[in-house]
């Protein structure tokens, strides 16, 4: 068994009851007033030019704009432009629902149990929703890593019988599972992704991608032979611990955090989603990430919701 280190084991998020949900969220009014503020803190502004000077739309068009410093006739948006909410039928307020449960949940709720609680209509309603509210969760402002870092893949899905066969292929994986490629920082923020195979190249190119090289004093990863010649290649302080000897850490050198945050993401992705295809993994992993990286945020939905 590996050790699993409980250090960065994520908060609860503050949860709203379904009465301070109620009570935040009436109506339709009120959610779309929460949009506006959280896409534009200062102000509306035109999304194509950023414009400060616009005009309401008034009239029968409430929460709609016109900027006529980028179109003749004025170009007029609404809210939702830009938006993942641009171009549904669904209330506003059954996102803001979703996303809640969603933000809540710390391994993720299944699609299933939205279906149940919301009354969505259909099951396939609610599964879009999820999915694309996942989408809306990707982080746009990563920032490289400084300091002390982790490196390690793990291997999502395939079948029941294989699912306990972690590793055992380490460079294409086993059969069917999709390998994934994730860091952290010992502050604890993480970022993930869903990779093709786990050799050389595609882990080299994923460390020079999140690294920031003059900032970063540890790279720590276990030998996976794919981790060899960060040193040489990359000119990268690599320390390497030996799994396959027992050794999970040596003094600095360890990769718990990014253990535990696989299992984080297994224990959701396999009990909460019932396994997930290779097709939606990428959506999943951003659920994972935002939950995670934002644990200790007061106002995780306020954050999430001027991302989407
Ligand atoms: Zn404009």
């Amino acid at each position: 068994m590996k050790k699993i280190t409980t250090e960065h084991e994520p908060q609860v998020v503050r949860q709203l009851s379904v009465a301070d949900f109620d009570r935040m969220f009436p109506d339709e009014a009120a959610c779309k007033d929460y949009l506006v503020h959280q896409r534009w803190p200062n102000g509306v502004r035109c999304p194509r030019c950023e414009n400060e000077k616009v005009y309401e739309a008034g009239g029968k068009h409430p929460w709609h704009w016109a900027c006529h410093k980028c179109g003749k006739p004025a170009y007029r948006f609404s809210l939702y432009v830009g938006t993942i909410f641009e171009n549904t039928n669904y209330p506003l307020r059954t996102w803001f629902k979703v996303l809640h449960l969603m933000l809540v949940s710390k391994k993720g709720i299944s699609a299933m149990q939205i279906h149940r609680m919301i009354d969505s209509g259909s099951y396939k309603t609610a599964f879009y929703i999820c999915h694309r509210l996942r989408a809306g969760l990707a982080d746009p402002e990563f920032r490289k890593f400084m300091g002390i870092m982790e490196v390690d893949e793990t291997y999502m899905g395939g079948k029941d019988k294989n699912r306990h066969a972690d590793k055992r292929d380490r460079i294409r994986g086993t059969g069917d599972k999709t390998p994934v490629i994730g860091a952290i920082s010992r502050k604890g923020n993480v970022v993930c992704k869903m990779i093709e195979n786990a050799d050389m190249p595609t882990l080299h190119r994923f460390v020079h991608e999140v690294v920031d090289k003059e900032k970063v004093s540890l790279v720590a990863t276990d030998e996976h032979s794919g981790y060899q010649y960060l040193e040489r290649w990359q000119g990268l302080p690599h320390q390497t611990v030996g799994h396959k000897r027992g050794e999970y850490v040596r003094g600095l050198v360890h990769t718990n955090n990014m253990e535990s945050f696989w299992s984080l993401l297994k224990r959701g992705v396999i009990g909460t989603y019932h396994n997930v295809s290779k097709k939606y993994l990428p959506p999943y992993l951003n659920e994972f990430q935002f939950r995670f990286n934002n644990r200790k945020e007061k106002d995780i939905f306020g954050k999430a919701i001027a991302g989407c």
